[in-house]
């Protein structure tokens, strides 16, 4: 380890006395009166003076005292450590838990408690931990990704997070030893020259880049201040070019990590407040409004964001806009801005990211479905393309799974835990293709969107194979229809030859669920219920919380998982088929499960084969509704006849009173 005068431009002012000291050969007195002008220098101390200790520290849920104790709960898994801890242990067989303990999260606990009780025990623990640390981490020469203390990441979240917090808020505590900061003086900027040499890919780099602008930032008494800073404005504009998507969507089009991504993006923007000198590109922010508009899009209208990829279920407000505040990013103009924006449509689609986002309105008892029609994306990856979520009337209904953990999430990523449809048995497998792909240039390929008042229409197909040599070359094109304000229909064309064993899976939230041939339904009285109902006579089995294989949980937090019903809708039969499926939404107290029926439809004087059309019947208490598409370009121009009436075009979609009479009527490419 570096001396830390020898690290420190003593030229810097205030350091006068501190420079006289070194020069006298007066070390211990140096380092007195250089911790003196640490706890005395105001700015650039920390964000705000309110601790912000949702920043990382949810990862941790030891209390103040259970971490005395040395007992830590480090991703809701407790864990009775020795005195001196072991930094790299690793009780579950997993790395993660060590590695989320290296971040220290449990040291902002430690400073809250203190703020709050004015307790020295807790200042005198972090003091003792503290210097245990850095004692017995040494500095690695070379980039150390496999150690539990030095993985990038964790430097990066040490130095933007836990570390200067307990800085900042320890500051005027007689238990923080003039050797305890000094030895972390010298290791901050040990920190910031490591991440400074080996910053690496994808949301990491954002964390790296962010733990090495706060040293910077923070402490620009040392001589590499300026180096840091402007390398650590570089690469995170650089990476704002490269990793978000002119639609606003993180490459790793993954929810929960676009969020991690736009908070290390947006804090670094934060920091001027209290460091004005640092300026980024007026590019940078147009990438943070994206990131925000894009989550604005998104949201769920409970206010969670869709659990896409590697999610966990989270609030953009709770996880972005409330910290921000509390970090004084509303005080400053170009973050203000970034923190108040509004959606500027209900429904829409993110081109390069290939979501669609349906909905009715900013209520929480609007409709809303998602379809994720992606790329495979850049990290974090489910076998999820054609996935579907559905929100309405106060409630999430159809969900994906979620991330559940690293260390045991495989039947999590797999196609198995989405609302898809398996293949005799078997998943997409887009992790054996072509990683150039995963990541687009242009709009995502496949997708169709077209939305109006009345009707939102979306398209996507998957055609890369199922199972694990990808050998199965079926293609799934799936449309779904909204009209709004009430119900969507969803049709699944599998395209390709010969006869399988087809599985359409639906995901619900926990809860009770009926079903019979053709449907399922939720079953909550007092809630939103979702009515899923094919319009053929599919085999319908209900699987919950299965271990072999794993089937029919949810989880919406890391290492948690409950019970949740999921619908399995069977029918072994040839390809082309498309099979039409209703999900029909009613408010608490009223169930309805709509009658659909395949509808006699003729082109020409002909019934088309399988999976060219589908012609559909959807009978309603006071109302039947027709719907016909065409799945074939040639089909598009020529006359298609049902029930007496005719059309051309591309689908029709019509509403009729128990009388027969026609009383709205929609249409795509008439
Ligand atoms: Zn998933």
């Amino acid at each position: 380890m570096l001396d830390v005068f020898d690290l420190l431009d003593l030229e810097h002012p205030g350091l006068k006395a501190v420079k006289a000291a070194v020069r006298s050969g007066s070390h211990d007195r140096a380092k007195e009166l250089l911790v003196e002008y640490y706890r005395t220098r105001g700015q650039p101390g920390w964000h705000s003076n309110k601790l912000e200790k949702r920043l990382f520290a949810f990862q941790d849920d030891a209390t103040a005292d259970e971490i005395l104790a040395r007992k830590f709960t480090v991703l809701r898994k407790t864990v009775q450590l020795e005195r001196k801890i072991a930094w790299a242990t690793d009780p579950f067989g997993s790395r993660e838990w060590a590695w989320v303990l290296n971040r220290h999260c449990f040291f902002q606990t430690l400073a809250q408690e203190y703020q709050r009780t004015g307790d020295e025990k807790y200042a005198a623990d972090f003091n003792e931990i503290a210097t245990d640390w850095i004692i017995s981490n040494p500095v690695p020469a070379e980039c150390a990704n496999n150690s539990a203390a030095w993985r990038t990441i964790e430097a990066g979240i040490r130095m933007f997070s836990s570390w200067p917090i307990a800085w900042h808020f320890f500051r005027n505590s007689p238990s923080f030893t003039v050797d305890a900061r000094v030895l972390m003086l010298e290791s901050f900027a040990e920190h910031a020259d490591y991440l400074w040499k080996f910053p690496t890919a994808c949301n990491w780099t954002l964390m790296e880049s962010n733990g090495l602008l706060h040293v910077g930032a923070l402490f620009p008494e040392f001589k590499d201040a300026p180096k840091w800073r402007e390398a650590a404005i570089e690469r995170l504009s650089r990476e704002m070019a490269a990793q978000v998507y002119p639609d606003g969507a993180q490459f790793e089009l993954t929810t929960s990590y676009h969020n991690l991504s736009l908070w290390n993006f947006l804090q670094p923007a934060a920091l001027k407040r209290i460091a004005p000198s640092l300026d980024f590109p007026a590019e940078y922010y147009d990438g943070l409004k994206r990131m925000m508009q894009f989550n604005a899009c998104i949201m769920r209208p409970d206010g969670n964001w869709p659990m896409i990829n590697d999610s966990d279920l989270g609030k953009v407000s709770y996880w972005i806009v409330e910290p921000a505040v509390s970090l004084g990013a509303d005080k400053l103009p170009e973050t203000r801005a970034l923190l108040e924006i509004e959606r500027e449509r209900d429904s829409v689609f993110f081109p390069y990211a290939g979501i669609f986002c349906m909905r009715t309105g900013d209520e929480p008892q609007d409709l809303y479905l998602m379809m994720d029609a992606g790329p495979f994306g850049a990290r974090h990856q489910h076998e999820d393309k054609l996935n579907i979520e559905v929100c309405a009337c106060g409630r999430a209904l159809v969900v994906d799974p979620g991330r559940y953990s690293y260390h045991i999430g495989a039947p999590f990523r797999g196609s198995g835990a989405h609302n898809l449809i398996l293949v005799d048995g078997m998943g997409q497998n887009r992790a054996a293709t072509d990683p150039s792909r995963w990541v687009v240039k242009s709009p995502a390929p496949g997708n169709r969107w077209m939305s109006a008042a009345e009707f939102d229409y979306a398209e996507g197909i998957y055609d890369e194979g199922f199972g694990p040599r990808n050998d199965i070359s079926l293609a799934h094109i799936r449309k779904v229809f909204f009209v709004k304000p009430e119900y969507w229909i969803v049709i699944d064309v599998l395209r390709g030859d010969g006869e399988y064993k087809f599985e359409q899976l639906w995901h619900f939230v926990p809860g009770k669920v009926a079903a019979g041939r053709g449907f399922a339904r939720t079953d909550t009285p007092d809630a939103a219920n979702l009515a899923v109902v094919r319009s053929d006579d599919a085999e319908v089995r209900i699987v919950e919380g299965e271990e072999t294989p794993v089937l029919g949980f949810v989880s919406y937090e890391y290492n948690e998982r409950e019970p949740a019903p999921t619908a399995v809708f069977t029918r072994t039969c040839a390809a082309p088929i498309a099979f039409e499926t209703v999900l029909y939404p009613s408010p608490a107290g009223k169930i309805v499960v709509p009658e659909v029926r395949p509808l006699e439809c003729t082109i020409g004087e002909t019934e088309p084969r399988p999976g060219r059309i589908s012609a559909i019947s959807i009978r309603l208490p006071e109302c039947e509704d027709i719907f016909v598409i065409c799945h074939e370009q040639k089909m598009v121009g020529r006359v298609k006849r049902f029930l007496g009436f005719e059309f051309t075009g591309e689908a029709i979609w019509m509403r009729t009173d128990l009388k027969g009479g026609v009383v709205r009527t929609l249409r795509i490419g008439c």
